[in-house]
Parts: structure tokens; sequence; C-alpha cells
């Protein structure tokens, strides 16, 4: 089988916990050299060293995607210890879902901030280089949240619709370079993702349910594994899982 992970430079967005976390961890084990981005820089710093002690490839640098600039320092740091970009995981993301009646309109600006614009200034950090290149790979993380609705779902789900609208244009945008795009679209995993939701009735309700169908975020890490590791010939284009026992 071939081996199109080794040695191949990733940036992983929301590296310090869930699925960015799991992702690293396994990609680091096929031989991927990471650089890890997320705010709390004492987990990707412990993430790093973690890696770097088993014997793989990481480099902690704290980012928030919210800033164009501190995305583009975060794949800058790619380059300058890899010497390229070669797959660009925006995997960033909150969700404080919550009923729109309720007008949670900081939290509504903070999901379009990290889910929307903080991919968008993933892409433009990354794209110059794999246009140079004439190969890369980006992967954007949407949600069966980005394919239906659910309460309290609203904004939420408009910014992963979205990031699924912005994927496919850059897959016809970008067909013309070898770069590959991918939108994974996870359904309810085991992460820190409800612990922010603000709304007590709404996250016990999220918390009872995924507690009971969730799949652990090493799921998500042997799907993105099997995306990169295509030839760069395959672009996986979309990948939709759920737990079998989730209905939605
Ligand atoms: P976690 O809460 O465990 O991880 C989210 C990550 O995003 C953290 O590492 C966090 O790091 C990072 N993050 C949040 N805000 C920012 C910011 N402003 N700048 C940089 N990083 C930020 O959740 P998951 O692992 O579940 O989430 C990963 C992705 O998967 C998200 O895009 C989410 O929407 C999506 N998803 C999750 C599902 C699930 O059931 N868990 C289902 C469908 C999609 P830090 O706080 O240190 O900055």
């Amino acid at each position: 089988m071939t081996d199109n992970i080794a040695g191949k430079a990733i940036v992983v967005t929301g590296a310090s916990s869930g699925m960015g976390a799991a992702a690293a961890r396994h990609l680091a084990r096929k031989g991927a050299a990471l650089v890890l981005g997320a705010r709390r820089s004492d987990r990707i710093a412990a993430l790093a060293a973690e890696i770097n002690q088993a014997g793989g490839r990481a480099k902690p640098v704290t980012t928030d995607v919210t800033k164009a600039e501190e995305l583009q320092r975060l794949v800058d740091a790619a380059v300058e210890t890899y010497g390229r970009i070669d797959v660009l995981i925006n995997n960033a993301g909150v969700m404080p879902l919550s009923p729109l009646q309720r007008l949670k309109i900081a939290e509504w600006d903070q999901m379009i901030d990290v889910n929307l614009k903080g991919v968008l200034y993933g892409v433009a950090a990354a794209l110059p280089y794999m246009i140079k290149q004439n190969s890369g790979h980006i992967i954007n993380l949407s949600s069966v949240a980005g394919h239906k609705l659910f309460g309290g779902s609203a904004v939420y789900s408009a910014t992963k619709f979205a990031v699924r609208a912005l994927s496919e244009g850059l897959r016809q945008e970008m067909a013309a370079y070898n770069i590959r795009t991918t939108i994974i679209s996870p359904g309810a995993v085991k992460t820190e993702l409800l612990n922010h939701i603000s709304e007590r009735d709404v996250q016990q309700a999220n918390q009872d349910y995924v507690g009971e169908v969730g799949l652990p975020p090493e799921t998500f890490a042997r799907l993105v594994a099997f995306a990169i590791n295509e030839p760069d010939d395959v672009g996986i284009n979309e990948i939709l899982f759920r737990p079998t026992a989730q209905e939605l």
C-alpha cells in the first residue's frame, strides 16, 4: 500500500484537544511533520513534547484563528521548519448552541469568526505557498450540522454550511494547481466541544446525547489519515461519518 503521509508537513489548527489532538498524534505516528496551533499554549507544548519524545516531529505555535496574522505565522512556521506545507487541517471550531430568540449575539459573532473566518484566514495563509509548490491539500471541518439543522443549531449550522460552500469553491478553483480539498463532516464525537455551551438546558441535552452515542476522536484521526494517504491524483472531497446509532 502506498504511504503518502510520511514526510509530509502538516499544520493542524485546534490541536489542543479533541479531534485536532487525536489527528496530530495519529499523523505523527505515521511519519508526518506537524505544526500544532491553538490558543492554549500549555496544551500544544505538552502534545508537541509527547510527539517528539516518541520519535515524531511536532512544533507548537500559539494561534488564535480569529487573527489572520496569527494563522499566517502558523503556516509560515511549517515552511521555516520543514521547508514546505503539504496539508492544512482547518479544524479549530466552537459550538455554543442556542435558540435564536435568546439573542446570544456575541456567541454568533464568535462562531462566524472561528468557524468561518478562521477557515478563510487559514486558506489565505496556505494558498500562496501551495500554488507556488504546485501541490497541497486543504482539509476543512464542517459537520453533520453543515448538512442538517437541529435544536439551537441555526448559527452553528450556518457557519458549517458555509464551510462546505467555500470548500467546494476552493476545490473548483484549485484543480488547476494540483491542490486537493477535503470537507470532513463528523457526527457526534466525544470532545470538549460541548463544554462551552452557555445555555445550560441546551448543553445538558447535547451532553446526554453525545455521551450516549458519541464516537472517540480517534475515529476522525483515522479518516483524515485516509484522505491524506490517497495518492496525490485522488481528491477525497467529502467524508461524512456518524456513530451508527445517531439518527440525525
Ligand atoms: P474541542 O472543543 O475538543 O476542540 C476545539 C479546538 O478548537 C480546540 O483545540 C480549541 O483550542 C480550538 N479553538 C477554538 N477557538 C479557537 C480560536 N479562536 N483559535 C484557535 N483555536 C481555537 O472540539 P472538537 O475536537 O470536537 O472540534 C473540532 C472541530 O470538529 C470543530 O470545527 C467542530 O466544530 C467540529 N465538529 C465536532 C463535532 C463533535 O461532535 N465533537 C461534530 C461535528 C463537527 P483552544 O481553545 O486551545 O484555542
